[in-house]
Formats: C-alpha cells, sequence, structure tokens
C-alpha cells in the first residue's frame, strides 16, 4: 500500500494532485510520498520490536539527503557502499554507530573515513580487504568492528544481475572459507570480527530464501562459538520484496514471523539493510507524453522521461506499472498488475527520448488511450530510480519532489545546463589554439 491513488479519476501523492507538481516543477520529475517512506518503516520497526535490531536503510537504494534525514530522525540506521554514501548519511545527521559499510571495493581514503567517523560495521567482503583493514587500524590507532560476509548459496529467484547470495560471485566468501577467516584473521586484537553478514539479492518474493539461510548460518555461527569467537549479531542485508504490482510479496511482519524466532533461540541480534521494500514505491516518476508514433503493427508513445532518468527497465527488464494521471472513473486502474483487464484499452511501447533502443519503459503495454501533452505516472520508482540517474545525451538529472499531506518541496532542484559543464570550466589558454580566458 503507498498513498498514491487516484481520487475522481485523477492520481494524488498523498493529498497533492500530480499534475499540481508538473505544473510547478515540470516533467521529468520523482514524487517521493513522506507518509509512504514513514509507514514502511515503522512496519519494519514494529515488526521486529521483540528482537533487538538494527535497521540499516540501504542508501544506495535513494540516497537525497532529506530523505536520509526523515528515516535518521524515525531511529533507522544506514548501509552506506561508498565514502560518497558515508558523507551523504552525515550530511543528513545520521547517526555514525548507526551505520554499516558494505562493498567489495573499499579504498584507504574511505575505510579511514569511516574508521574516523566511529561506524558500527565493516562488512568484510575478502580476506585482502579484511587484512587490509587490520593494516589501516594498527597504522592509525584504531579498533572496528567487522561482520563478515558469507555467501549460503541460496539460490535465489531473481534477475541474473542481481543475484548475489550464491558461491560464484565477487561479494563475500563461501560457509567452508569463512571458517578458515577465522581461523586465521579471527584474533588480530584490532579488527573484531563479531558479526556475520549476508546479503542474497534483490527483489525477493517469498521469505523462503532468507529463512533457509538463515538455516545455513547458523551451523556456522555454533562452531565459530565453539571456537571461542563472540559472534552476537547476524546481518540479513536487504532484498525484501516491494509491490511492483499490487500485493505480491510478503509483509515486514511475514518476514519477521519466520526470521525472529530462529534468531531469539539463537541470541543473536538483528541487522537489517532494506532499501527497495522501504522506498520503492514510496515515489512515482511523472512524465509527459511529447509524441505518440503509430507504425505498421506497433504504436509507441515518446515520453519526455528516458533511460538516463530511469535505468531498471533497460537494466533487469524491470517492469513498471504506468498509467495516465488522468482518466474517466472507469478506466482508474483497480490494482497495479501486468495485464489490466478493462475494455477500451491501446496497446502501445512506451519509450523515451534517447538514443539508444533500449531506451524504453514498457513494451506492449495496455494503456488507456493517451495524447501529446498527457501525464504518465510510472509507478515504484522511488528505488534505483534517481540513485542510477545519469547525464547521457546531455540531459540534465531532474528534479526530486517530496510530498508531505497537502504541501510539497522541491529536494533536488533539475540541473541546468550550465550544471552539466561546471565540472569541464578549466582554463586551457596555455594550449595554443585554444581562447584565452
Ligand atoms: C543493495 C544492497 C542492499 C539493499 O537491497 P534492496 O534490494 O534495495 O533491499 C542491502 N545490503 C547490501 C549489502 C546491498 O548491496
Amino acid at each position: 500500500m503507498d498513498s498514491f491513488q487516484y481520487r475522481k479519476g485523477r492520481l494524488f501523492a498523498e493529498e497533492v494532485p500530480v499534475e499540481a507538481v508538473a505544473q510547478a516543477v515540470g516533467t521529468p520529475v520523482y514524487i517521493y510520498s513522506k507518509a509512504t517512506i514513514l509507514d514502511h518503516f515503522t512496519k519494519i520497526q514494529k515488526a521486529y520490536a521483540g528482537l533487538e535490531t538494527l535497521i540499516c536503510y540501504s542508501i544506495k537504494a535513494c540516497g537525497n539527503i532529506h530523505i536520509l534525514r526523515l528515516l535518521a530522525q524515525a531511529g533507522s540506521g544506514f548501509d552506506i557502499v561508498s565514502g560518497g554514501e558515508l558523507y551523504r548519511a552525515r550530511q543528513a545527521g545520521a547517526d555514525p554507530s548507526k551505520i554499516v559499510f558494505a562493498g567489495v571495493g573499499k579504498t584507504d581514503r574511505e575505510i579511514l573515513d569511516a574508521l574516523e567517523a566511529g561506524i558500527a560495521y565493516f562488512n568484510i567482503e575478502s580476506e585482502a580487504e579484511l587484512q587490509n583493514l587490520i593494516d589501516l587500524c594498527k597504522k592509525h590507532g584504531k579498533k572496528a568492528k567487522g561482520a563478515l560476509r558469507v555467501n549460503p548459496d541460496i539460490q535465489y529467484d531473481s534477475h541474473k544481475h542481481i543475484t548475489t547470495g550464491v558461491k560464484e560471485t565477487k561479494f563475500g566468501v563461501d560457509i567452508e572459507r569463512a571458517k578458515k577467516v577465522f581461523a586465521e584473521y579471527g584474533r588480530n586484537g584490532v579488527v573484531e570480527l563479531s558479526a556475520i553478514h549476508v546479503h542474497l539479492g534483490s527483489g525477493g518474493k517469498t521469505i523462503d530464501p532468507y529463512v533457509n539461510a538463515v538455516q545455513k548460518i547458523l551451523p556456522l555461527i555454533e562452531q565459530l562459538r565453539r571456537e571461542g569467537f563472540r559472534i552476537d549479531t547476524l546481518d540479513l542485508g536487504g532484498g525484501y520484496g516491494a509491490d511492483y504490482e499490487s500485493d505480491t510479496v510478503p509483509s515486514a511482519a511475514a518476514y519477521a514471523a519466520g526470521l525472529v524466532p530462529l534468531l531469539k533461540k539463537a541470541g543473536l541480534k538483528l541487522i537489517l539493510e532494506p532499501g527497495k521494500s522501504i522506498i520503492a514505491n514510496a515515489a512515482i516518476l511523472l512524465t509527459k507524453v511529447l509524441y505518440k508514433k503509430v507504425g505498421g503493427q506497433k504504436t509507441f508513445v515518446i515520453v519526455d522521461a528516458g533511460m538516463n532518468d530511469l535505468i531498471r527497465p533497460c537494466l533487469y527488464e524491470a517492469f513498471h506499472f504506468i498509467w495516465p494521471t488522468s482518466v474517466p472513473e472507469r478506466l482508474v486502474p483497480p490494482a497495479r498488475v501486468k495485464e489490466p483487464a478493462m475494455p477500451g484499452m491501446e496497446k502501445v511501447d512506451v519509450v523515451g527520448p534517447i538514443c539508444e533502443s533500449t531506451d524504453y519503459f514498457a513494451k506492449e503495454r495496455l494503456l488507456p488511450p493517451v495524447e501529446r501533452g498527457d501525464c504518465l505516472a510510472i509507478f515504484t520508482a522511488g528505488a534505483y530510480g534517481f540513485t542510477m540517474a545519469g547525464n547521457y545525451n546531455a540531459r540534465p538529472l531532474c528534479a526530486e519532489v517530496l510530498v508531505d499531506g497537502s504541501r510539497f518541496a522541491v529536494i533536488r532542484r533539475r540541473q541546468t545546463y550550465e550544471d552539466l559543464i561546471a565540472p569541464e570550466k578549466i582554463d586551457l589558454s596555455w594550449m595554443p589554439g585554444q581562447p584565452s580566458k
């Protein structure tokens, strides 16, 4: 459930008609709902209330500092994967002791910044990274806590580009190798390895992979404890489902019902790193129809958003429900499904303006007939939407807007053409043939 609903045929974000945002800010624009963000977050908080749990929202899903600040104020910690995300988190007022740092390629500078900040855990992806962290701690007189990332080798029903929990990936180590890592590095004196980290991937539709993963990891933890290692925390990563189609994924309460008893029995604290389950359906990408092109077999709806604004369909063949923001009441969609069964629909491809044939949002999609100037909402666009946006085709990054009740604010202004070339304003007048300053 989210706060993007039709009233008398017009789409609202909370109490704001989304077309009012288009009029004030232009399109394309991401529109976030504060109520939806906080609703998802507090549902997770409540679901896991019976277990000592730290929720670390995954910044890479959507990192606008105003959204991070809302979550920090609600008690969230953060999962970061770079120094830039550490900077974002700190700008948003995050508590560093609630930050966990994952990623296979942490640089020395990023590690030192995180040590200086005093983050909660480094999620360790390889022996070489652990050795480097130990060396840096010794050199700079620091101590740190590490969570070794272990792959439980769980097959996960997801797209091949976002599967990470199987044996052969660049992330983490397998269970046998984990034992060796503890034997070799577990007593180094500066990096306390007191947690295991698991991240299965993204986009799950059942709780089974998580329960299976915990059941595979618990014997490892028991063995490590018998060998004298004090493991008190399991970080279960992210990847909890989000409703790209209506009501297709388990609730936070359903995940918790499967997981909490297992962890309680094992005397483990829990860290969660949800990204898309909090932010995905907390936003729409609003775009305008530029042209309609009727070909031999196909009808193309050409919109003003492109793959540079939202790359998920092109990158993962991801499904996003799309619908006009104003429709006759009989065409208000009863649910967000792949094949809406309503009369009077038109089969179209929704494509962007970019010079790439992969620049599309939907293929062979049934939509109410639209015309030039109509607005379309691309739903469930909050996760890996704006964060993956780029300037390809010299397209300025679009604006982001946050709705709170009947009010809204631009939380990131649309880029200008000047923004596009600002980092290139460099004096080359010493180079023959270049203009003098
Ligand atoms: C991407 C990522 C997450 C968040 O994944 P979602 O699918 O957005 O929940 C959490 N933890 C790690 C380590 C990640 O790489």
